[in-house]
């Protein structure tokens, strides 16, 4: 027996549920990209971009994921044998800094742990070591997907500066944008990147990047350039310039629509509704992980994300077995664990369109899951969950 008819749910942490109007907005006929109208939609989504990621820098679209968007960022910057500084706290900043030690850079490593956050104070530390100022960029997330932790991205930058080093400080917020404060200004970023298909609730396929006046100085002498990414080639007179060929039109339209209603909705709003919905999901999970098979992968309660949480399973019970019991009963998608939690985790994502009966409903299929397979668990999650929400979001 199932009950999974109706809509499936993506609780995976990208791609992430793409509301009605987002795909309404796609359906129509591509537009005449000399146009007008064309124009007018790429400076009103570039303008809107530099706002999400708070900065007065210029925004750039390209088609393309965030390994493309990623990509982009390294060969505008780096020049062959530039060494590049990553701080590991789970997967990702470790995979941007693979991608530029492919093509051609130096990547040192600032070994991390899984299960916290990326420590300001070691961070200063080895730039300060750094004395002939050979590290020319520093790589982070804000938030890390397969651990699930948050990284204090304005303390973080407050130690690169405070260790007097010049190397640009390049941020990946392909998970947190539009799910969480993000000041690439105030907290002194000069380059930052993202994608379209999580907080921001668009079909995946578009990444973005801003860059600030520093990135653009360093950009003007680095030769791991080339024709696609090339900043420069994109701030051409030519509007095809700004796509370096075709626009994805119908991205745009998708994207366009998503940002109006995050702006209709009001980005503090956004953000707040993050937060009480992570709550809830934590307040489930720490109910769960009394019997000690679950667990946060993330030790420090205030080092945990917004957007997603990674659950640990242990004493021999298999992950894979509670992701199958959701996704073939009941129609909800787990994220799996992955890299270096690979059988050993879930993750429940709450990012981008996510309210309180998609949140609610998946605690309630992972704890109906965890009863069927039998896998011991405090009892009560997500009537913890339900009793936060009750409480903080009020009559
Ligand atoms: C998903 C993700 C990426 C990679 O994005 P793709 O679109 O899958 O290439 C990079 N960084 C973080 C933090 C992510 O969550």
């Amino acid at each position: 027996m199932n009950v999974r008819a109706g809509r499936e749910f993506l609780a995976l942490p990208g791609p992430t549920t793409v509301p009605d109007e987002v795909l309404r907005a796609m359906h129509r006929p591509a537009l005449d990209i000399y146009s007008q109208p064309m124009v007018d939609l790429t400076e009103g989504l570039l303008r809107d971009l530099s706002r999400l990621f708070a900065t007065k820098g210029k925004s750039y679209i390209y088609v393309a994921n965030g390994h493309g968007a990623w990509e982009a960022v390294l060969s505008n910057v780096l020049s062959r044998g530039d060494k590049v500084l990553v701080l590991e706290s789970g997967s990702f900043a470790v995979g941007w800094g693979n991608a530029a030690r492919a093509m051609g850079a130096e990547v040192e490593v600032l070994k991390g742990d899984w299960t916290r956050a990326v420590r300001a104070s070691e961070v200063e530390a080895r730039l300060r070591a750094d004395k002939d100022h050979t590290i020319k960029a520093v790589l982070v997330t804000q938030v890390d997907t397969a651990s699930g932790v948050v990284n204090d991205i304005e303390k973080i930058g407050k130690a690169v500066r405070a260790a007097g080093h010049p190397a640009l400080y390049m941020v990946d917020a392909v998970a947190s944008l539009g799910c969480m404060p993000f000041e690439m200004d105030k907290w002194d970023i000069d380059v930052a990147m993202s994608g379209s298909q999580k907080g921001l609730m668009t079909p995946p396929g578009l990444g973005f990047v801003a860059v600030n006046e520093r990135a653009r100085a360093v950009h003007q002498t680095a030769n791991l350039r080339t024709p696609y990414w090339d900043w420069t080639e994109r701030d051409g007179v030519e509007h095809y310039r700004r796509y370096a060929g075709t626009p994805p039109v119908h991205l745009l339209f998708a994207l366009r629509k998503a940002i109006d209603m995050l702006f209709e909705e009001g980005l503090e709003n956004v953000f707040r509704r993050h937060h009480l919905l992570a709550e809830s999901v934590r307040r489930a999970v720490a109910v769960w992980s009394k019997e000690h098979v679950l667990g946060f992968n993330i030790s420090e309660a205030s080092e945990r994300s917004n957007v997603v949480t990674t659950v640990l399973i242990g004493n021999g019970y298999d992950p894979a077995k509670l992701h199958h019991y959701c996704n073939d009963k009941c129609a909800v998608v787990l994220g799996i664990g992955i890299s270096n939690l690979q059988g050993r985790a879930f993750r429940i994502a709450h990012m981008g369109h996510v309210n309180a009966p998609m949140i609610l409903g998946t605690l309630g299929v992972v704890e109906a899951g965890l009863k069927s397979l039998q896998i011991p668990h405090g009892k009560g999650g997500t009537e913890a969950a339900i009793t936060f929400l009750a409480e903080s979001v009020g009559p």
